[in-house]
């Protein structure tokens, strides 16, 4: 911090000395944060007082951020302003208290307020001595985060932008470490000539997971898929049938969390024999994996502590902003093998110090370990669990109060924070997806609530997430208000149903 005082010095000392420029530097347009600060408080303040989306479309933000590229720069305040200006309509109010689409956390105050610093600070995560202050948190808090997970604290944590590379990530240090134990290695050799390595997978995995088998050369078709029951959870009989039949080095890819259903696979059963068998456990628990951190549902993932790696995201259920995931290996060995970079240049770690790019696929990166930690301190243990638990109550009283209403049916019960429902009319179940979608289509446009539509067994739902720590017990009860109604405008005179923003 620079005083007052001694920027007025330094400003009379610049004064007749390319004084202009030097001023100009010394402020280095730094208006401009401050400016966009508020900005940002406005648009929370907005967001939580109003919860209603901004309609516009990707069509009317294209046109109007459309213009021949710039020819000559412009004042920081005005462009600040202008983005601001254009943006504001097309900002879905995903971080608002009744926003329920896909898997989305909150971006809480303290976390986007670390997240800023982060940005502003401007450190190169890559090494231990461009970035001390990053590095020491990162170590911490991963820390912290197995302990909250109940994961074990000798795991290794590679802080990445998403489960998608977490997955990835996971599955990387999986596949060399299989090959390894079968003579090969396939960080030095590449999978040319490898033996051939086995992938079990539930059949309702998330689609980023086959994303990670594609970019591993392992395959996102040559699976073998195993069979789920009506819940999206992994059968234990027909994974031991598949598991019979493996030979040489396998990896079975298991969930915490279905995107659908929320629930998890049944790790009790099927961990204990994948060991037996030698087979690398990986968990996706993007969302689910956090029912560990909580008492009431920790039941729901028991013995997912048994598996070996586990992806999950910071920017869902903890609440930071985007570009949080944490991609985390029981042999932190294996999962350095995979990923660990070394040049000359950069400096080998000190002892047994953590390298923090040792974990990930990325040299420079951002600190993405500021805002975890800033919001493990400011929810703490009790925090994290009671934003859970609160979170599920909320999805089951939700799903009560729709599926109230006739022709709405409650898919699956509520196991954890996401559910399902389809609409159906009195005339059957033909017109059920029409009906649906149509009912999807009305909430958005009412804009009360947000909410998507999915696929779940070859039929539209509307897919409900509650994830958000703004959610309070009348927001939940206003939402699931605006779905009844719009399903009774629906059921009252049904329209052309057109897309709902997916
Ligand atoms: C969201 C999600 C992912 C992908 O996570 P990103 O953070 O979007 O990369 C993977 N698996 C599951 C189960 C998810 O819910």
């Amino acid at each position: 911090m620079v005083s007052r005082a001694t920027a007025r010095k330094r400003r009379r000392r610049g004064a007749g000395d390319g004084g202009d420029r030097v001023q100009g530097r010394q402020s280095g347009g730094l208006e401009v944060l401050a400016q966009a600060a508020a900005a940002a408080e406005a648009y929370r303040r907005e967001v939580m007082a109003e919860a209603r989306t901004h309609t516009a479309s990707y069509a009317d933000m294209l046109a109007a951020f459309a213009g021949p590229t710039p020819e000559t720069g412009g004042s920081g305040g005005d462009i600040i302003a202008e983005l601001v200006r254009k943006a504001t309509p097309g900002i879905r109010a995903s971080t608002g208290p009744r926003f329920f689409g896909w898997v989305i956390g909150g971006s809480h105050p303290t976390g986007v307020a670390a997240d800023w610093l982060t940005a502003a600070w401007g450190q190169n995560a890559g090494n231990l001595i461009a970035a001390p202050a990053s590095s020491a948190v990162e170590a911490v808090a991963c820390g912290w985060l197995l302990d909250l997970l109940g994961l074990p604290s000798t795991a290794s944590v590679g802080l990445v932008t998403g489960a998608t590379v977490a997955n990835f990530v996971c599955l990387a240090a999986a596949r060399g470490e299989v090959l390894r134990r079968a003579g090969w290695d396939v960080e030095a050799d590449g999978l040319f000539g490898a033996p051939p390595v086995t992938v079990l997978i539930g059949a309702d995995a998330h689609a980023t997971v086959y994303s990670a088998l594609k970019y591993l050369g392992l395959g996102a078709r040559r699976v073998r898929t195993v069979a789920t029951d009506a819940l999206g959870r992994m059968r234990p009989d027909d994974f031991d049938r598949a598991l019979a039949q493996v030979e040489g080095p396998a990896i079975a890819i298991a969930q915490a969390g279905q995107i659908n259903t929320g629930a998890s696979d049944p790790f009790e059963a099927i961990a204990p024999s994948a060991r037996d068998k030698g087979v690398w456990l990986h968990v996706d628990g993007a969302f689910g994996l956090w029912a560990q951190a909580c008492p009431t549902r920790a039941h729901l993932t028991r013995g997912v502590a048994l598996a070996d790696s586990w992806a999950t995201d910071g920017h869902k259920w903890l609440q930071t902003p985007y570009d949080c995931g944490y991609a985390i290996v029981r042999d932190a060995e294996a999962h350095r093998r995979a990923m660990a970079i070394s040049a000359s240049y950069l400096p080998p770690p000190e002892g047994s110090e953590r390298d923090p790019s040792a974990y990930v696929p990325e040299l420079s990166r951002r600190a993405r370990g500021f805002a975890t930690w800033a919001m493990i301190r400011q929810l703490g243990r009790s925090g994290v669990a009671d934003m859970v638990e609160r979170c599920c109550a909320l999805a089951a009283e939700m799903a009560g109060r729709i599926a109230a209403e006739p022709g709405a049916r409650l898919v699956c019960p509520v196991e954890l924070n996401q559910f399902m429902i389809r609409f159906r009319g009195e005339a059957g179940a033909g017109a059920g997806d029409d009906l649906t979608l149509e009912t999807v289509r009305r909430v958005q446009q009412d804009g009360v609530a947000f909410m998507g539509p999915a696929q779940w067994r070859g039929e539209w739902v509307m897919r409900v997430s509650v994830t958000s720590a703004a959610t309070t017990a009348t927001d939940a009860r206003l939402s699931a208000e605006a779905v009844v109604d719009a399903w009774r405008a629906v059921r009252a005179s049904p329209g052309e149903a057109t897309e709902p923003a997916a």
